[in-house]
């Protein structure tokens, strides 16, 4: 006996040349109902979830080398190669170290980078409308087994291998299974069996994005069984962690790199000249010139102008953003755009359900020439409809009845109780209709047995109408809804208020539209047709003219209020807003004055018509004060956003429909709906928004500009200090002076002590006044010339104070035992005294702390990182002067209580010299 459930069953590898009815009976499914909820249970045992698990990354080890594959890094590790040939080996073994431990704290960062990333985009769950027992339900499509009954529509992603049986138009973009960059027209007619994969058009292929049209498919195939599964082993799915700002470190350092090297070896010259003219070294007996002497300086002066602890800042820094992001539901999903958001000069987003609540409710229908009104709130079926203000009496009113018939027909959504909640499953505009309709005692259930529904033509922005089609006691009628623009130029006719066809006043129409597009109502128009009796679907065709109109239906759908702020946010952060839909311009417009849009105290509007008469220079002038593109096709998107980046400026630009994705893909940050928006938007976008809500991008963007900002000030922290090092090494060996800090000293200041203090800048919180301020930039280099005058500045007081202090000790001091290591332990300490003083000015923590204290701050101060930082980086000094074991690796001497008072008071000079230099470049 043959089960249905049998796995060889389930595995033919020829299903494109069975019938669709063989097919169906080999997965033990139906074509119409599906699978059993029992069955489909088994099934996921039985096959697991519906995921791709395998994946062949790098091998770790080989990540791990490939952090030694950087210019500074190679430099250093030759570095303690010369030591080791000078027979220093502990020296040696502390350079190499620092690359190990540099190795490693890159390696640890790129792999918790990734890891959140690819979680966070994990998180982002698709899902698939499937039937299952005749029922039509949304699961996960991790669920998905062989034999579920899956339905497309245009923009969703294919979520397993499926045998196509019920097809409309359909197009699939099946370029990541067969390099094909063309969709696909599909059809279900059955295949020999020889097709090969990529002409297998009755078949959809796990990943494909469906651009067009609409299908039913039966399971095939699911996880690693799939086509996609079989390659996808070999498809790595690493997440880029470069983004414009690495890469431009890694040109930096490339060119730091050559001068090191050059200075290097000058160093070198000068030190044996030295080392062969005495003369100069006559006033200090201790120097003993020599080879090693020579390259002792030239190692030290490689050493300190590298600054070994960067690109673990960058990285953290970039991850903490991730991470701040995605706590406000934007979910980052490729690196720039963390940095990208900060740099944003125009937002240009959808309104519908991110700018409004999208949650609507019909108030006023026009139908038969009257005007009602509609009174509730909400998905509730509470409230009255009513004519000249009292309660109407629906059967005088037949077209008002047909109409809000016509509004409940014409509908693939319905409401359900979620929680004690009304949810709309569906489209929230269908949903209003549905509770208009409700209002006036027609429910879904009687009339779907009443007026059978024979065939859909679903909504597609492109053409915005829905039609569907119904057995009526009358012979088959077609039902319609959509924009008015789109019905009007399909009717000449229209029922009067007691059902009687008279012909179309257009212009009175428009009139009534617009003063209910005047209050912000969306409105959607209505009409019917009859067809030859006998027909069993419809097509585009079908409904080209010949409809008869039937009336208007008016929703709110409120502004969100924290939307509102968040508008008012940018404006302040010098970031324009415009609002990009496909409705009606003076509904998008009225929408738009009551959030706050206007510009120059006006809201101008545009329609997609009017754009798409403009050539591009005038389009170029008329961007600048425009804030509403109404009635704006998905294609006029992508050349809004070419248009505006063509200003210069930095674009991010929402969307969710299948026909949004040049327009994302072309953005500077593309986002996507998490809710709303489809599978290919998503693919195609930078970042996704898992409340759809326009505030989420707003507290990207403020997190973007806090990243960016910390990143400037780990710079401005960590390059003084290497600066300050090289300009000392350097001029002791023109003066002929010892080294006043050695290359083992410099490394540790450089990692141990800029890890420790660096690191915390990652983590500051964001300003108060961060979007106070205009976007930067574009084109601004991060090294303006005012922050190369901070870091000069600060570098030449960090040299005074290593150069001072060592040569104050070894005249104070001569008779100590070790003078040189006393020296250098005291030119030390004395510069991370400096640089304590240093990152209390540049960090966050006082002025927050001034704020908390006036009350003018109503977050947390939020700055226990630096705090730690400061703490960890005394503990460290400590233990680096006063341990013997660190002594004599360090070559240092322990300090008495008197040195130490002077260190931390050489250190105070640096209150004055950071308050100037933030004058020249302000920290926050
Ligand atoms: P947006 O999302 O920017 O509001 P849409 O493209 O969704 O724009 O809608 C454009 C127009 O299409 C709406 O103004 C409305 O008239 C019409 N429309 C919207 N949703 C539907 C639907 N489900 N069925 C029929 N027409 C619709
Ligand atoms: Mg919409």
């Amino acid at each position: 006996m043959q089960t249905s459930n049998q796995p060889s069953e389930l595995t033919s590898q020829e299903w494109h040349s069975l019938s669709e009815q063989e097919v169906a009976n080999r997965l033990g499914s139906s074509k119409e109902a599906g699978l059993t909820t029992d069955l489909a249970n088994q099934r996921l045992e039985q096959f697991g979830p519906n995921e791709l698990t395998g994946k062949k990354a790098k091998p770790l080890w080989l990540k791990f080398l490939q952090q030694f594959n950087q210019p500074l890094i190679l430099i250093l590790l030759v570095a303690g190669a010369v030591k080791a040939f000078l027979e220093e080996w502990p020296n040696a073994w502390v350079i190499w170290g620092v690359t190990i431990i540099n190795a490693i704290i890159g390696f640890l960062q790129e792999w918790k980078a990734e890891g959140a990333i690819a979680a966070l985009s994990k998180s982002v769950t698709t899902e698939a409308t499937l039937i299952r027992e005749g029922n039509k339900r949304r699961i996960s499509s991790t669920e998905l087994v062989p034999g579920d009954l899956v339905l497309l529509n245009s923009g969703d992603k294919v979520p397993a291998d499926l045998r196509l049986i019920h097809v409309r138009n359909l197009q699939i973009d099946e370029s990541g299974l067969t390099g094909e960059s063309v969709p696909v027209e599909k059809n279900s007619a059955t295949l020999n069996p020889e097709t090969a994969l990529a002409e297998r058009i009755n078949m959809a292929y796990a990943g494909g994005l469906v651009t067009f049209g609409q299908a039913r498919g039966l399971v095939v195939a699911t996880g690693n069984n799939t086509e996609t599964g079989k390659i996808s082993q070999l498809i790595d799915q690493r997440t880029n962690l470069t983004t414009p700002l690495t890469r431009k470190f890694d040109k930096f350092s490339k060119v730091w790199m050559i001068l090191v090297l050059g200075l290097g070896a000058l160093t070198v010259a000068v030190a044996f000249h030295n080392a062969y003219n005495n003369e100069a070294l006559e006033t200090f007996r201790n120097v003993q010139p020599s080879i090693a002497g020579a390259l002792e300086a030239a190692i030290a002066l490689i050493v300190s102008a590298i600054p070994e602890g960067l690109p673990a800042v960058v990285t953290v820094t970039l991850a903490v953003g991730v991470n701040r992001m995605a706590r406000r539901h934007a979910i980052v999903r490729k690196l720039p755009a963390v940095e990208t958001l900060g740099g944003a000069t125009v937002i240009c987003s959808d309104k519908t359900g991110t700018l409004t609540e999208n949650q609507m409710t019909v108030q006023e229908i026009h139908a038969g020439g009257q005007k009602y009104f509609v009174t509730g709130q909400g998905y509730a079926a509470e409230g009255e409809i009513s004519f000249n203000d009292s309660p109407v009496d629906f059967q005088q009113n037949p077209i008002l009845l047909e109409c809000l018939r016509a509004g409940l027909l014409c509908n693939d959504s319905h409401i359900e109780e979620k929680e004690g909640n009304l949810v709309v499953v569906g489209d929230p505009t269908e949903g209003a209709l549905i509770v208009a309709a409700n209002k006036a005692g027609l429910t879904q259930d009687a009339i779907a047995e009443e007026l059978p529904k024979r065939d859909v033509i679903p909504f597609e922005s492109e053409f915005q109408y829905m039609a569907t089609l119904h057995d009526t006691p009358n012979g088959p009628t077609i039902y319609v809804k959509g924009s008015v623009e789109s019905l009007l130029k399909r009717c000449t006719q229209i029922f009067d208020s007691q059902g009687e066809v008279i012909s179309l006043d257009a212009d009175a129409l428009h009139e009534e539209v617009e003063s209910m597009a005047e209050k912000g109502l969306r409105v959607l128009a209505f009409a019917k047709k009859s067809i030859n009796p006998g027909r069993q679907n419809i097509d585009r065709p079908d409904i080209d003219e010949g409809l008869i109109f039937m009336g208007l239906q008016g929703m709110i759908d409120p502004p969100r209020p924290e939307a509102i702020a968040a508008v008012a946010a940018c404006q302040n952060a010098g970031i324009q807003v415009k609002m990009i839909t496909g409705d009606h311009a003076t509904t998008a417009a009225a929408i738009a004055r009551r959030m706050g849009m206007e510009k120059n105290g006006q809201v101008q509007a545009f329609t997609g018509t009017q754009i798409g008469e403009m050539d591009d220079q005038t389009l170029a002038n008329n961007l600048e004060d425009s804030v509403v593109f109404a009635r704006v096709a998905p294609e006029q998107k992508l050349r809004l956003v070419e248009a505006l980046q063509a200003r210069g400026e930095i674009v991010a630009m929402t969307g969710d429909g299948v026909n949004d994705a040049p327009a994302l893909k072309q953005a500077d940050v593309g986002i996507a709906m998490g809710g709303a928006g489809t599978e290919v938007a998503k693919e195609s976008a930078d970042m996704i928004l898992t409340d759809d809500n326009f505030a989420s991008i707003e507290a990207a963007v403020e997190e973007g500009r806090t990243v960016y900002s910390n990143l400037v000030k780990a710079i401005s922290f960590i390059l003084p200090v290497n600066l300050g090092e090289s300009m000392t090494v350097l001029l002791s060996v023109l003066l002929g002076r010892p080294l006043p800090i050695e290359a083992l000293q410099i490394l540790w200041l450089n990692m141990i002590n800029s890890i420790t203090m660096t690191v915390p800048l990652s983590f500051e919180p964001k300003s108060p006044r961060v979007m106070e301020k205009s976007p930067r930039n574009p084109s601004e280099s991060l090294l303006s010339r005012d922050r190369i005058k901070r870091i000069a500045i600060i570098a030449i007081y960090n040299w005074i104070v290593i150069f001072g202090m060592f040569e104050w000790s070894l005249r104070t001091y001569p008779d100590h035992p070790e003078p040189l290591a006393l020296a250098r332990t005291i030119a030390v300490q004395s510069l991370v005294s400096g640089r304590i003083f240093y990152l209390l000015s540049i960090s966050q923590l006082l002025p927050n702390l001034i704020a908390k204290m006036k009350g003018t701050l109503n977050s947390k101060v939020g700055a226990s990182a630096i705090v730690a930082g400061i703490i960890g980086a005394i503990v460290l000094q400590i233990l680096f002067s006063q341990v013997p074991l660190l002594n004599r690796i360090f070559q240092t001497a322990p300090l008495n209580l008197t040195q130490w008072l002077i260190c931390l008071a050489v250190g105070l000079p640096m209150i004055p010299v950071a308050l100037l230099v933030n004058r020249l470049d302000p920290p926050n």
